[in-house]
Parts: C-alpha cells; sequence; structure tokens
C-alpha cells in the first residue's frame, strides 16, 4: 500500500430499493412502494460479505421505509460491525418537504433507526443530497433531530442538488442556533477551474474509475479524507426493468454491470472506514450562514 492510500477515506451505502430513486418515481410513485418486489435485503447481504472479504467498514444510511418494511436489514448492518445511520423516512427531497415536513421525516426516521438497533444514530443524509444552496436551513433540522454529524452537501453545480460555495472538505459546522454539526461533503475532483462529482454513485458508473481513483488519492495526498458512495439497487443488474425514457433511463441503468468490479477495485486499493470515524481538525470550521445566499428558508 502506497502512503497515500494510507488515508481512510469514508465509504457509504444509501440502503433503499430501486423504486426510492427519484428517477423512478414517474413508473412507481410512492403510493405503490409497498407493492414494489423488495431486493434490498439479498444485495444489502452480498454487500456486506464483499466488505468483510476486503476486511473494510463502512457506514450504511438506511431509508425509514427499507427499516419498516425489511428491520432484517438493519441488525444485519449493525451485526458486521458496521456504523448505522439514517436516511430520512420518505425518501422525499428537504426542499420538497419544507422545513417543517423535513424535520419531522428525519427525527421519525431516527426514532426509528435507534428503536430497531439499540444504538445513537449519530449520522444523517438528505435523500439525493438535497441540503444544498436554498436549503441550508437543513443543516439546523438535522443537529435538531440531535444527529452529530451529516453527509448530505455535494459542493458542485449539479440540476437536482449541490451547493458550489461549501467546502469540498470536511469540516465543523457552528449553527446560528448555536447547535454544532460535523459535515462530511461528498467527493469532488477539481478541473478547468471547477470542482466535479467523483463520489461514486451515478459517477462510479458513467465514469472510468481512474477518474474515481484519481480524486481520492489526490485527496489522500493533501491529508482530506474523501466520501464515496454507492446504493444497493447499483449493485442488482438484475432489477426488473421499466421504461423511464431518455436521460432518467440512462442515470437509473447506465454501467450496473461494471459496478461490482469497480466497487472489488477500490475495496482493494484503498482503505476506507466508517463516515462518523473521521476526525475533522479543529481549525476546519464554518457558520454556513455566512455563505452567500445564507441560510434562511426561500
Ligand atoms: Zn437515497
Amino acid at each position: 500500500m502506497t502512503p497515500a492510500a494510507a488515508l481512510t477515506h469514508g465509504l457509504s451505502f444509501d440502503i433503499e430499493e430501486a423504486h426510492h430513486a427519484l428517477n423512478m418515481w414517474s413508473v412507481t410513485p410512492p403510493e405503490t412502494w409497498d407493492e414494489q418486489p423488495t431486493r434490498v435485503e439479498a444485495v444489502t447481504d452480498r454487500l456486506l460479505a464483499l466488505l468483510a472479504e476486503h476486511d473494510q467498514r463502512a457506514t450504511f444510511f438506511v431509508l425509514g421505509q427499507v427499516a419498516r418494511r425489511s428491520p432484517e436489514v438493519v441488525h444485519a448492518i449493525v451485526k458486521a460491525g458496521h456504523e448505522l445511520a439514517s436516511h430520512g423516512s420518505s425518501h422525499r427531497m428537504a426542499g420538497d418537504l419544507g422545513p417543517e415536513g423535513f424535520a419531522a421525516d428525519i427525527a421519525d426516521a431516527r426514532a426509528q433507526l435507534q428503536d430497531l438497533s439499540g444504538q445513537p444514530v449519530e449520522g444523517f443524509r438528505a435523500s439525493t443530497f438535497s441540503i444544498g444552496r436554498g436549503t441550508r436551513w437543513g443543516l439546523e433540522a438535522v443537529a435538531a433531530a440531535g444527529h452529530s454529524w451529516d453527509s448530505s452537501v455535494f459542493p458542485v453545480v449539479h440540476d437536482r442538488y449541490g451547493d458550489a460555495d461549501f467546502p469540498h472538505t470536511p469540516v465543523h459546522l457552528d449553527l446560528p442556533s448555536g447547535r454544532a454539526l460535523r459535515e462530511y461533503p461528498l467527493l469532488t475532483r477539481p478541473a478547468f477551474g471547477k470542482r466535479w462529482p467523483a463520489a461514486g454513485g451515478g459517477y462510479l458508473r458513467l465514469l472510468p474509475l481512474a477518474l474515481v481513483e484519481g480524486a481520492l488519492r489526490r485527496s489522500a495526498r493533501e491529508q482530506q479524507p474523501g466520501v464515496v458512495y454507492l446504493h444497493p439497487w447499483e449493485l442488482d443488474p438484475g432489477q426488473p426493468r421499466h421504461a423511464l425514457g431518455g436521460l432518467r433511463t440512462f442515470r437509473h441503468y447506465f454501467g450496473l454491470r461494471r459496478v461490482e468490479g469497480k466497487l472489488t477495485r477500490l475495496l482493494e486499493r484503498h482503505r476506507f472506514g466508517p463516515i462518523g470515524e473521521i476526525p475533522v481538525p479543529q481549525h476546519a470550521r464554518l457558520d454556513p450562514s455566512a455563505l452567500p445566499g445564507g441560510m434562511t428558508a426561500a
């Protein structure tokens, strides 16, 4: 292992079914979810076996919908020694829920996961990285729900999410309420004077692995852990196919067959751990209300 590869990066899985992904909602709207096939248990088991094989640990952000229907998934994750974190209850984006709805959604999910696991749930990730410019008020809600860290911010420009003004490395947030939160933004890489996503998920499917690995190595050289994510359905090429049309078909299905191989190579070549165990230097601090655009609800 090279010295650069010895730095521990954050590895995370957003535990949801394929039908929970926003791209799927036109064909599998929330009122049909209880009738949709469940595949998350089998894929998560395979994922846990793959991590055990490579002696690596990770954070699992479990959606409340999954915990309700498949509580065994939560037990398997905890039993295998990984970090359990919350992905909210409904998988609706923070901006769609609004401040009150979002607060209720994440409080429910945290209580549910704590009841199931018998342990405190420290970490949170919003559906579709939906805490960004215009929804930074979500950070207050995450802290108010009792979480001590968050990984919902993608510090890039994107059509659905993103906060290009946000730091791209882990930071202590000093919130206007006086509450504190550690934020672990998703991995990006610099090119052409901007930062681009490199964190896994769709990017691991769409980009050559070398670009993701290049971003991890660069972060390691800067002694800055990167945060990578995947969904179980991205490791499930056998999932039922729906006609989504154009860009959404591409975003959901492209590259599924290659993801397990790519993840295996990442596990072989880089050191990963749970996000909540990554230390954040004391001097890395931010009051997000001081960013351009502030923190107020639109
Ligand atoms: Zn999700």
